[in-house]
């Protein structure tokens, strides 16, 4: 019989090491969320007119209140802590989820910390795992390294620029980001949270490593934005 991980630490040990799970309001369970800012291809990216990162709402509204900031920073901080896979763990095990967002807010900061997050998805089978990034180059180079993902990750990369093309050439499952409906690829799940109370319901397409294409329609910000040559008013 197989070995069953069970959590060592208490819940409050573990909140100690690595902070608490993030709770994006869309998903179906909780998140591990980092400081935006930090990421670190995002973070040129954003400078970058056209990039979905210039858009990104974990820059904006409730992600920069002061508390959201701190409890960033410190999971940030906690990432080199040799207890954080044993703390996240336990977390998302006690948390009761079946599904986990990593990253509503940053990505990948090396390879050891995909390695970390790789070795949280192997001590939780029953727990399915979306790393949506842009760290291409860190994934390949596990990959380079005949480093296995776990059949209950799905690993999706995110397209950087706003209605480009999906970036299959890497075999993995992808999402991209349109501006307009039309501007979706064929053959994409498009994702209808926005007509569903930004929720995904039952939804759980961007787990699905059968899924290989997604597609997001870009939360224009409040204000009028300039991307295509079409002016979209509020
Ligand atoms: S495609 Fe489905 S699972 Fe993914 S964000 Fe949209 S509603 Fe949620």
């Amino acid at each position: 019989m197989k070995n069953v991980w069970r959590p060592t630490l208490t819940t409050k040990e573990a909140l100690a090491v690595c902070g608490s799970l993030s709770n994006p309001s869309k998903m179906p369970g909780h998140g591990y969320a980092l400081p935006a800012q930090r990421c670190r291809l995002g973070s040129l990216l954003e400078l970058i007119p056209k990039t979905v990162c210039h858009y990104c709402y974990a820059l904006r509204g409730r992600y920069l209140f002061p508390a959201v900031k701190a409890a960033m920073e410190k999971r940030f901080s906690s990432l080199s802590d040799p207890r954080w896979v044993e703390a996240v763990s336990t977390l998302i095990y006690r948390s009761g989820d079946r599904h986990f967002r990593w990253h509503d807010s940053g990505d990948i900061q090396s390879l050891e910390h995909l390695r970390k997050i790789i070795a949280v998805s192997w001590k939780l089978p029953r727990v399915k795992f979306w790393l949506p990034t842009r760290e291409y180059q860190t994934i390949e180079a596990y990959r380079r390294m005949c480093g296995i993902i776990p059949p209950n990750l799905c690993v999706r990369y995110s397209a950087h620029v706003i209605d480009a093309p999906p970036p299959l050439q890497y075999g993995l499952p992808v999402s991209t980001v349109s501006s307009y409906p039309e501007k979706a690829p064929a053959g994409t799940h498009r994702c209808r949270a926005a007509k569903h109370g930004n929720v995904c319901g039952r939804c759980r397409a961007c787990w699905d490593r059968q899924v290989k294409i997604i597609n997001f329609p870009l939360k224009w910000p409040s204000s009028t934005f300039r991307i295509t040559g079409r002016e979209v008013g509020k």
